[in-house]
């Protein structure tokens, strides 16, 4: 059965979420972007609401929401107040995510519970990338060399959501290069631990209420007990590269839940806009130009959503991404908030190009959504290569 209305649930959610995107987002998308601060006022409001923590379990200390739709309903309307301050909110889900799939339950158990305290929100960073390692993961040189019980951590970490600001840092390391994919184990690494630092914090082009910064480890000592999925060879242990893939094929129809929020921003805007400015005696949305661009743009946002919500429903039914459906919504998503965001600068002509519209920080954020999480190509790659080993 196919069934595209949501839920009384659902709809009680995107409404609660709507609200607050409206009344505390929204206001301060402005002010974060030009002080690039990590937004923790607003951040700590989410919490109270539980909009940091409702899809972990509820033994584990959450809510235990764990319906995938009202997940990305929820990344959409976030990311509409503001995709920076929205991504502050939700960005610990990586790190948590990577405990989730590999952890062991006694590490879900001691970790799980961190993020879940609505009046103490504490952070996690999922720290892969590197310098000469971006969409090829298999290159990573940070090291994990075992000594007696512990682990030691060498290497950097670049672009880092939260990266030196969370209490927890989850971190993918080799245990022994030779090996490529197959050496890569990820570890938990909490804040204050000797040796873990924060290196240059970037200043971006956009999503700037959202804190990127290099991770440096030097000579970082963890207990043996914080590598995730346990020692290779223990029964029910997870390899780090298997868990990376497993975290990362299913944050992606959330990341393009996201940019589907800032396509709609821009969308609605610039409708809005169209009805009101009056050129050659009428309103522009009247030209046909103008008419068809906001036709394609509202075409194109549905189109988005209808794949992320396939996503979701694939999640909710337990039915694996064999065709890549999650890496095509993420694709698409990205794609169109890149397109419908310009396409709405355009229809705001020179206004749109001026600082006093939200408009040019919708097209800069908007960008990011096609390289974090597997660039664009790197997500044709995925789809490629699922579709000629699916057959179709
Ligand atoms: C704001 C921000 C936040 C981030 N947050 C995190 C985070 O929290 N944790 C984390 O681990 N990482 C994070 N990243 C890193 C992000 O995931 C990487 O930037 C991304 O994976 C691309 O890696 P790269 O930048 O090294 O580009 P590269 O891999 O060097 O790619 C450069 C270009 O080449 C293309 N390319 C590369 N290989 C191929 C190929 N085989 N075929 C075709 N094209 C190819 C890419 O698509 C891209 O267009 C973040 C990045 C940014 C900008």
């Amino acid at each position: 059965m196919v069934d595209f209305g949501l839920t009384e649930e659902q709809k009680a959610m995107q409404k609660m979420v709507h609200e607050f995107a409206e009344k505390e987002i929204r206001p301060r998308a402005e002010e974060y972007d030009q002080s690039e601060d990590f937004p923790w006022d607003v951040v700590k409001k989410a919490a109270k609401l539980g909009l940091t923590h409702f899809w972990f379990p509820e033994e584990y200390g959450g809510i235990g929401e764990t319906d995938a739709i009202t997940h990305f309903i929820v990344a959409e309307e976030l990311c509409w107040g503001c995709a920076g301050i929205g991504t502050s909110i939700l960005s610990t889900g990586l790190a948590a995510s990577a405990i989730m799939v590999m952890g062991t339950d006694e590490q879900k158990k001691k970790y799980i519970g961190r993020f879940c305290d609505p009046d103490n929100p504490r952070l996690g960073a999922m720290c892969l990338t590197e310098p000469e390692a971006g969409s090829d993961v298999s290159n990573i040189s940070t090291t994990a060399k075992l000594d007696g019980d512990e682990y030691v951590l060498n290497g950097t970490k670049c672009f880092i959501t939260n990266g030196g600001i969370a209490d927890v840092h989850v971190v993918f390391a080799t245990t022994d290069r030779s090996l490529g994919w197959a050496g890569l184990a990820a570890f938990i690494i909490d804040k204050d631990t000797p040796g873990l630092s924060m290196g240059k914090k970037e200043k971006k082009m956009g999503v700037r209420a959202s804190h990127t910064a290099e991770v440096v480890m030097a000579d970082c000592r963890i207990p043996k007990a914080n590598r995730l999925g346990g020692e290779p060879g223990e029964p029910g242990s997870t390899s780090g590269a298997f868990g990376a893939i497993s975290m990362l094929e299913h944050s992606r129809p959330g990341v393009g839940a996201s940019a589907l929020g800032i396509a709609r921003a821009a969308y609605e805007y610039a409708l809005e806009y169209s009805k009101n400015r009056v050129q050659f005696r009428k309103p522009i949305h009247l030209h046909q130009g103008i008419g068809f661009k906001l036709a394609d743009m509202a075409t194109k946002i549905d189109a988005a959503r209808l794949l992320i919500w396939r996503a979701g429903w694939m999640v909710n039914n337990r039915i694996p991404f064999q065709r890549g459906e999650g890496s095509m919504s993420k694709l698409y998503a990205g794609d169109v908030a890149m397109e419908v965001t310009v396409d709405a600068l355009q229809v705001l002509g020179g206004y749109g190009y001026m600082r006093d519209y939200p408009v040019e920080r919708w097209v800069r954020d908007a960008k990011i959504y096609q390289i974090w999480e597997g660039t664009a190509e790197v997500q044709r790659m995925v789809i490629s290569r699922a579709i000629a080993a699916h057959g179709k």
